[in-house]
Formats: structure tokens, sequence, C-alpha cells
């Protein structure tokens, strides 16, 4: 196999990284590059497994959504199962298995394979039992909201109409567009197609944020892009999976304009910290020059925060 190169890309959640703390962006895409070698050195190394980490709420997150996804196939089999049974058979499983490799640091041998979460790795976890029970009761919770307010929108919904979109769990590069010779990673949650209309369902299991829209946004792009889909024709819906609440939306020109420019804002300022500014080459400005969070309380749930210990004590 022929080496990985590491091109410039640009998704929603890399923006939200950047725009957030752009010392964290250089980890995540930059000093963590190469860090699964055995020979590499050890500040790579740690990048690439910190990169690898998750926490309780992402892990939360995951549960829910292949808890739904799981209630929803039974459904279109015609063998409904109940939020606690569709708990059992999946998140039950998962929760447990993730937790106990984190525990016992099972990702010291791989850290792409086995869970690691942040409130193990740093001990930010003050009681294991009430934690583990708030995720068993948002997931139970998420679930029969599912079941009583959005299934009955989507359970008619066949195989053949779903749109099919590659996640990272697949292996293989995920979900992306080339749009204006920029590669964007989307991964929407859900989408199909009923003639002309596309409609883009995005699962969530935590609180109701005013940028989840733009992250909805970016999958009108998608379909626009990838199935030439018209603007009047896509359909997005927010899905507020732990209040029972959907926020749907469609977006019109301006909604397009404006998204992209942000999108070329972003790919603008991200290019700076590029040597010559050159996105083909893609050769990150020395780790020093990617700034440290300028709020501090942006480190207190960060993966990176053991690289970075060091030089946040020094500035303080
Ligand atoms: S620990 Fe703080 S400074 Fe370091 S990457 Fe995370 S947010 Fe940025």
């Amino acid at each position: 196999m022929g080496e990985l190169k590491n091109t410039f890309s640009w998704s929603f959640s890399a923006a939200a990284d950047f725009d957030e703390c752009r010392r964290r962006r250089y980890w995540s895409k930059y000093g963590m590059w190469g860090g699964w070698n055995k020979n590499t050195d050890p500040e790579t190394k740690k990048a690439y497994q910190l990169n690898k980490m998750t926490n309780r709420w992402g892990l939360m997150g995951v549960a829910t959504e292949n808890t739904i996804m799981r209630v929803l196939r039974q459904h279109q089999a015609g063998n409904p199962i109940t939020a606690d049974e569709a708990y059992e058979q999946v998140a039950r499983p998962l929760l447990r298995r993730c937790w106990g490799e984190s525990k016992r640091g099972d990702w010291k041998t791989n850290p792409k394979r086995f869970c690691c979460l942040h409130g193990h790795y740093y001990g930010t976890i003050e009681d294991e039992k009430t934690a583990g029970a708030q995720i068993t009761e948002q997931v139970k919770n998420c679930t029969r909201n599912f079941i009583e307010k959005v299934l009955p929108r989507i359970g008619n919904i066949t195989r053949e109409q779903e749109l099919p979109v590659r996640t990272p769990d697949m292996g293989g590069d995920p979900e992306n567009i080339t749009w204006n010779g920029l590669k964007m990673y989307v991964i929407p949650d859900y989408a199909y197609r009923i003639g002309s209309a596309f409609h883009i369902h995005d699962w969530k299991a935590g609180k109701v944020k005013e940028s989840h829209r733009e992250q909805l946004g970016l999958y009108a792009i998608w379909a626009r892009e990838k199935f030439r889909a018209r603007p009047e024709d896509i359909f997005l819906y927010v899905e507020y999976l732990n209040h029972g609440q959907v926020a749907p939306f469609q977006m019109v020109a301006e909604d397009f304009e404006a998204l992209e420019m942000r999108i070329e804002e972003s790919v603008a300022e991200m290019s700076e910290y590029l040597v010559d500014f050159d996105r083909e080459k893609n050769e990150p400005l020395p780790k020093e020059e990617w700034e440290l969070a300028a709020d501090p309380a942006s480190c207190k749930n960060c993966s990176f925060y053991e690289l970075c210990e060091q030089e946040l004590k020094h500035t303080l």
C-alpha cells in the first residue's frame, strides 16, 4: 500500500474545533498524523491516541443512534421492538463493552480499536454509578421519543428510498463531497428520497444548539452537489430526541450563499496556518504557531490536555 497523504479537508466539526482552539485543530489533523506507526515519535503517538478518545456524551450519542436505528430496522422488517428491548439488544452491550475497555485501559494496546473515555483517562468521573445511570436514562428516553414522535413520520420509508451514507465505522474514507475544489466531509445521520424530494434528518441526543442548523445546511449542500437536488426539494430536520422535538426547515438561496461564504472564510483562515498557504501541500506551520485556546474553559473537556498541560501552565 502506498503512503497515505494527509489532504486538506473541511467539515463542520473541524471548523468548530478550529474556531474554539487552533491548537486542537493542529493536534487532530496534523500532530496525530502517522501516530499509528510503531516507530513514530512519542508526541505524535500520544496525539494519535488522544485523538481517538471520546467522552461519555459522545458515547451516549453513539449508543442512542445505534439503538434507534435498530428500532427503525425492526419496524421496517415488520417486527417492531420496544425501547427497553432495543436498549437491551444494542445500547447495553455497547455501553458495557466501551466502559470496561476504557476502565481497564485496553486502548493502550490499540487506541483505534478500544474505547478510551475522557472521564476515565483524566479522572474526572466523580461517581461511576451516577454517570452510568444518567447515560442509560437518556438513551432510553431518546429511544422512547423516537418511537413515539419520529417513527410515525418516517416508519414507511423503505430501504430502497434511503440514500447511502458512508460512515467512519465502515472503514475507508467516510462520506465526502468536493465543492469548489475543496474536500468536505459530510455525514448525515439519515437521508432518503421521495420522488424529487430529499429528506435529511440528524439525531441529537443532547441539548438544542443554534449551530445545528448550520450543520444541517451542510447536508443540504451535500444533497445539491451529490444528487443535483434543487434547494426547494431539500427538507431538513434536526431531531432533538431527548426533548421529543423536531426543528424542520428549508434553505433558501440566501442561506446557501451565507453558508458558502462562511465555509470559504473558514477555509481561508485555516490556510493561514499552512506553509505558503498551500492547501495542496497541506504542510502545517510549526505547532507553536497554532495558538492555545483563548478561553481556558475549553481545555477542561479537551482530549489533548495532556499534550498542552506544560505550555498552558507557563502561559498562566
Ligand atoms: S488542551 Fe486547551 S489549548 Fe490544548 S488543544 Fe485542548 S483546548 Fe486547545
